[in-house]
Protein backbone atom coordinates (compact mmCIF):
# COMPACT_ATOMS: atom_id res chain seq x y z
CA UNK A 1 0.00 0.00 0.00
CA UNK A 2 1.15 3.53 -0.91
CA UNK A 3 0.70 6.73 0.32
CA UNK A 4 0.26 9.97 -1.73
CA UNK A 5 0.87 13.77 -0.07
CA UNK A 6 -0.74 16.92 -1.12
CA UNK A 7 1.34 19.10 -2.60
CA UNK A 8 -0.96 21.94 -1.62
CA UNK A 9 -1.30 21.22 2.08
CA UNK A 10 1.32 18.17 3.16
CA UNK A 11 -2.14 16.19 3.46
CA UNK A 12 -1.43 12.25 3.34
CA UNK A 13 -3.76 10.03 1.70
CA UNK A 14 -2.84 6.82 3.39
CA UNK A 15 -4.54 3.95 0.92
CA UNK A 16 -4.52 1.44 3.94
CA UNK A 17 -6.76 3.61 5.43
CA UNK A 18 -8.84 4.90 3.03
CA UNK A 19 -10.93 8.67 3.42
CA UNK A 20 -13.63 6.55 5.60
CA UNK A 21 -15.06 9.79 6.16
CA UNK A 22 -15.97 10.51 2.69
CA UNK A 23 -17.35 7.21 1.86
CA UNK A 24 -13.81 5.68 0.38
CA UNK A 25 -12.91 2.33 2.39
CA UNK A 26 -9.49 1.23 3.58
CA UNK A 27 -7.70 -0.52 1.32
CA UNK A 28 -8.94 2.12 -2.06
CA UNK A 29 -5.89 2.59 -3.80
CA UNK A 30 -5.92 6.44 -4.85
CA UNK A 31 -5.55 5.58 -8.31
CA UNK A 32 -8.78 4.02 -7.45
CA UNK A 33 -10.28 7.15 -6.66
CA UNK A 34 -13.01 8.78 -8.21
CA UNK A 35 -11.87 11.37 -10.34
CA UNK A 36 -14.21 13.72 -8.18
CA UNK A 37 -12.42 13.06 -5.21
CA UNK A 38 -10.67 15.93 -3.69
CA UNK A 39 -8.22 16.52 -0.98
CA UNK A 40 -10.07 16.94 2.24
CA UNK A 41 -8.16 19.73 3.48
CA UNK A 42 -7.64 22.29 0.66
CA UNK A 43 -9.41 20.91 -1.76
CA UNK A 44 -6.69 20.13 -4.48
CA UNK A 45 -7.47 17.42 -7.23
CA UNK A 46 -6.06 14.25 -7.63
CA UNK A 47 -3.36 15.56 -9.84
CA UNK A 48 -1.83 17.36 -7.35
CA UNK A 49 -1.16 14.38 -5.31
CA UNK A 50 2.31 12.95 -5.39
CA UNK A 51 3.48 9.72 -4.36
CA UNK A 52 5.11 9.62 -0.91
CA UNK A 53 7.83 7.49 -0.44
CA UNK A 54 8.67 7.25 2.92
CA UNK A 55 8.91 3.67 3.37
CA UNK A 56 12.34 3.67 1.84
CA UNK A 57 15.60 2.66 2.77
CA UNK A 58 17.18 6.12 3.57
CA UNK A 59 16.79 7.03 7.22
CA UNK A 60 17.76 9.36 9.79
CA UNK A 61 21.22 9.69 10.59
CA UNK A 62 21.39 11.12 13.92
CA UNK A 63 24.12 11.47 16.24
CA UNK A 64 23.78 12.16 20.23
CA UNK A 65 26.51 13.89 22.02
CA UNK A 66 27.34 11.74 25.11
CA UNK A 67 27.58 13.65 27.96
ZN1 LIG B 1 -4.51 19.36 0.24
Amino acid sequence: MNKYICTMCNYIYNEEKGDTERGIAPGTMFLDLPDTWTCPVCGATKDKFFLSYDQGPRRKIHKIDKV
